[in-house]
């Protein structure tokens, strides 16, 4: 299993594995100087070294038998599909995760292919990008090659917004803790035409290239910028069916352009009058507490499964992976950043999970750390999920109980690093 942070997803897993009598083997590229401090025995690599990081990996399991790879996360996918080509599993080819991991090609390949992307481009960040001279047009998506979490994603209107927001993108991809994951292309940044219309994610399962739609999850609120800061997600979709088929022919086209085969993919689609447009393809499930919205019933089974269990399944062929999400509907919200601040309070907390419909509220920022607000935020404040028998209750549930929610958030002194306090990504959907 190869993730960024062993947290409240592995330890899922974990739960799933146990419960299958299936053992995990963590790869992970937290600090490698520390001497297992979590005690899990989790190898440690450089995931930005993919192919290096596979030879690690292939060394120590030399002589174990592993019968499945997944990974967490956008970062580990590329070091997990060399690693499962290795081994000889079945898994996406290393070429078609390395095309996911870059926005950039990404896009060339599914236009290069016939799918529907907007106009792009790669534009330097240094010298200050002209973009009267570039002939960009309005409106435009910013956005850095390589990052998660709508981080960094801006959208300008005009030449000033243009100019700003690459000065702001330029700020961000320049801090410390942006430098310290040593992605590629930090340099430059993605600039694309602007999709109006309606956007959803889709969470499916890859077997031998073919794509089964485990959930299409409608983000009523609108995402229109300047920053693209997610917020509730309510499953089963409110669309209509003939919509709902032409997002599962995108997901085909794109995955099969994209040439990822097995395995899970979340994606995002914006629909309009001109049809549907994958924003986003990436080899790996929905992120963090987020996967705790579905819920899978196995025929013959009492007890429901997560996704996680459901993916333990599918990667090492057990049966069950074809479980069929639950009939009641679903949603979580990820709680929003109002603006970038320490976080001294949280208050409405038991109101919040008292009203009707919500499941669970869990706060994820820690009180008296930094948090930042989009564009430059990768994390949430918390996850508030709700279930009943519609959409629009899940949806009214979300709303009701985040109005229970304030967070007091202060102002810090403008001498500190304005991203030095920043939680990596990790909670992104
Ligand atoms: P990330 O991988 O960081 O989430 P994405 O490319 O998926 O970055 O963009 C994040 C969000 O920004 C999308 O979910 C969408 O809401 C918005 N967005 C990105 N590109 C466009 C675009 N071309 N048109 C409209 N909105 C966009």
């Amino acid at each position: 299993m190869f993730a960024t942070k062993l947290g409240y997803q592995t330890r899922s897993f974990q739960a799933a594995a146990e419960k299958l009598g299936v053992e995990i083997v963590y790869v992970t590229d937290r600090c490698s100087r520390l001497d297992d401090p979590w005690n899990d025995h989790a190898l440690a690599v450089h995931f930005e070294l993919p192919e290096g990081a596979a030879g690690t990996v292939l060394e120590a399991q030399r002589g174990l038998a592993v019968d499945g790879v997944l990974a967490l996360g956008d970062r580990p996918t590329p070091a997990s599909a060399y690693v499962a080509r290795g081994l000889g599993l079945t898994h996406n080819h290393p070429a078609s995760v390395e095309a996911c991991r870059s926005k950039l090609r990404a896009r060339e390949v599914l236009r290069d292919a016939g799918v529907p992307v907007p106009w792009f481009r790669s534009v330097a960040l240094e010298p200050a990008p002209e973009p009267t001279l570039l002939g960009i047009r309005y409106p435009c998506v910013l956005k850095p090659l390589s990052l998660s979490a709508s981080q960094g994603v801006v959208r300008a209107n005009n030449r000033q917004e243009f100019v700003a927001g690459a000065a702001r993108l330029k700020r961000l991809l320049d801090s410390p803790e942006i430098r310290a994951t040593r992605e590629p292309h930090l340099d430059q940044m993605l600039v694309e035409g602007y999709l109006e219309g309606r956007e959803v994610a889709v969470e499916s399962l890859l077997t031998e290239g073919v794509p089964r739609v485990l959930a299409i999850f409608d983000k009523p609120d609108p995402l229109e910028g300047p920053y693209f800061e997610e917020t509730i997600y309510v499953t089963p979709s409110r669309l209509q069916a003939a919509e709902r088929h032409a997002i599962e022919l995108s997901l085909l086209g794109a995955v099969r352009a994209l040439g990822l085969t097995h395995g899970p993919v979340h994606a995002e689609f914006r629909l309009n009058a001109q049809g549907v447009w994958p924003i986003e393809v990436a080899p790996r499930p929905i992120g963090g507490l987020c996967a705790r919205a579905l819920r899978f019933v196995v025929p013959g089974e009492a007890e429901r499964i997560g996704l996680e269990e459901l993916l333990l399944r599918h990667v090492l062929g057990l049966p069950g992976s074809d479980a069929l999400r639950e009939a009641e509907a679903s949603g979580v919200m990820m709680i929003p950043v109002p603006r970038s601040g320490i976080l001294e309070k949280v208050e409405g907390e038991e109101e919040a999970r008292a009203t009707a419909g919500i499941t669970s509220l869990e706060i994820t920022a820690r009180l008296h750390d930094f948090i930042a607000a989009w564009p430059e935020g990768a994390s949430y404040l918390g996850f508030l999920f709700a279930q009943a028998a519609e959409p629009a209750e899940v949806e009214n549930a979300l709303r009701a109980a985040h109005r229970e929610l304030q967070f007091t958030l202060t102002r810090r002194l403008p001498v500190e690093h304005p991203l030095s306090h920043a939680v990596p990504p990790a909670d992104r959907p």
